[in-house]
């Protein structure tokens, strides 16, 4: 790292910075490191915050341990578990130890500007300005919340994202109307239901896979069915979550059995108007799809096991179907929320990416990065956590790892094309030592 202070003011000069300390930084790192790329990491708060941070308390990982980790290290503890929040924030901070990440904390990137008439981009920062050869931007796909326009404005009810919820204890008395029914809308649905209070599930279109079956992990049938592998999200399919859960130990996410313990399901929450949410009428078909992708998994699990020849026990169970709620033939379509007692609203309905502060022609009309596996259509700037970056596994734990090992290989293939000299550069070089 060399600093120069010429025009009065310090600035930091580094080949490659990488912005950001979460799991993808982290991985960055790693992979700049092993190939001898001189680096910077810097992190606005700690690393891994937002699994420290941004997260409810109870949260554990959606894969198992030996699965949702990086190569280089194992958690402690059961293999087959799922790690709590905390352990996988002190995971990345022990793996940023064990490979002597260069991080800084406490370091906000303000912005990132392209240099004019020479490489490398200038980047203004809490902690003074700093110039790259080249920068990464691993802050996440998960940034910022998103609440819908229909959200109603309605002092009296308390509405949050399911970024700021933590536990039961943090809402008022009362209901509860969780929108939006992926991974993080149904375990905060199920410890609310748990807990004692009446909640109203609005639910989408989903994929739920089975948590297990045949004695497998789903992490581990989709990663051999080489669904992690998928390239772009199935056309039609782009707005579907997925819904999983390891809470508990891990169970299959089943709305059915989630109305059988006291969760009310109703369709896609439509409008909010004088006190009454409407919902859409596609609960049932809702379900039914996510019981198809349910059982088209088993299937291919079976078939997988078959063809292989695979001595996995069989699973009749995981075929039993809960009987039909009531809340699913006779759906709610509208709800005076005063008279059902909600008292809360909990948004559930996903994040976006902020890239306000990369001031680079890299975006397309839609501020999404322009890019081929992480690599931007403007030289030098990169990209790391994105969904589908490279595989349907680009923004998980596991998936950022490998994506950072092909950045990484990029920018050293594009460090020896700059290390280039022709044969008089080269002599006017030897000339002048
Ligand atoms: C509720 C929830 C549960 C999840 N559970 C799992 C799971 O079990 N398994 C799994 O594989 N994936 C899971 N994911 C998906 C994904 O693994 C996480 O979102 C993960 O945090 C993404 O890591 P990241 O490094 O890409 O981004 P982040 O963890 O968001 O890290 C980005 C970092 O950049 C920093 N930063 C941002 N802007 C700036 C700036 N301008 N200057 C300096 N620093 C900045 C932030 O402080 C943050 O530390 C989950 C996601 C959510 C939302």
């Amino acid at each position: 790292m060399v600093k120069s202070s010429a025009s009065g003011s310090e600035t930091t000069f580094i080949d490659t910075l990488v912005v950001g300390a979460g799991q993808a930084g982290i991985a960055m790192s790693e992979h700049l490191s092993k190939s001898g790329v001189p680096h910077l990491v810097l992190e606005r708060a700690r690393i891994a915050e937002r699994w420290r941070t941004g997260r409810w308390d109870s949260l554990v990982a959606n894969g198992p341990a030996w699965h949702d980790r990086f190569p280089g290290l194992e958690f402690e503890g059961d293999p087959d578990g799922f790690p709590g929040k905390e352990e996988v924030a002190d995971y990345f901070e022990a793996y940023a130890k064990r490979y002597e990440a260069p991080v800084r904390t406490g370091v906000e990137v303000h912005n990132v500007r392209r240099n004019e008439r020479r490489p490398g981009f200038t980047v203004t920062t809490s902690a003074g300005v700093f110039e790259a050869n080249r920068v990464v931007v691993a802050t996440g796909a998960f940034q910022r919340p998103i609440i819908p326009s229909i959200a109603p404005i309605d002092k009296r009810m308390m509405q949050i994202h399911s970024a700021e919820y933590r536990s039961p204890a943090q809402l008022p008395d009362g209901g509860v109307l969780v929108v939006g029914a992926g991974s993080s809308g149904v375990q905060i649905a199920d410890e609310l239901n748990r807990s004692g209070r009446k909640v109203i599930l609005s639910v989408g279109p989903h994929d739920r896979p089975p948590r297990a079956y045949r004695n497998r992990d789903y992490c581990w049938w989709l990663g051999v069915l080489g669904e992690w592998e998928a390239a772009t999200p199935t056309p039609g399919r782009e707005h579907v979550t997925i819904a999983v859960s390891g809470a508990r130990g891990g169970q299959t996410i089943d709305f059915r059995r989630l109305a059988l313990e006291g969760i009310t399901l109703v369709g896609q929450a439509e409008a909010f108007q004088e006190g009454k949410a409407t919902f859409r009428p596609d609960l049932a078909e809702n379900v039914e799809r996510g019981d198809k992708n349910y059982g088209a998994v088993l299937d291919r699990a079976d078939a997988f096991a078959e063809r292989n020849g695979l001595d996995l026990p069989p699973d009749p169970g995981a075929r039993k179907a809960y009987p039909e709620p009531d809340c699913v033939t006779h759906p709610i379509r509208e709800l005076d929320l005063a008279e059902a007692g909600v008292s809360s609203i909990i948004w559930a309905t996903g994040y976006v990416a902020d890239y306000s502060w990369v001031q680079v022609d890299a975006f397309d009309a839609n501020g999404k990065p322009r890019h081929q596996r992480g690599v931007s259509s403007e030289s030098g700037l990169y990209f790391l956590g994105l969904p589908y970056q490279s595989r349907r596994g680009s923004s998980f734990i596991w998936g950022v790892w490998h994506d950072a090992k092909f950045v990484a290989d990029h920018i050293v293939i594009q460090r020896d094309y700059s290390a280039y000299r022709d044969p008089s550069e080269r002599r006017k070089t030897l000339n002048t030592k």
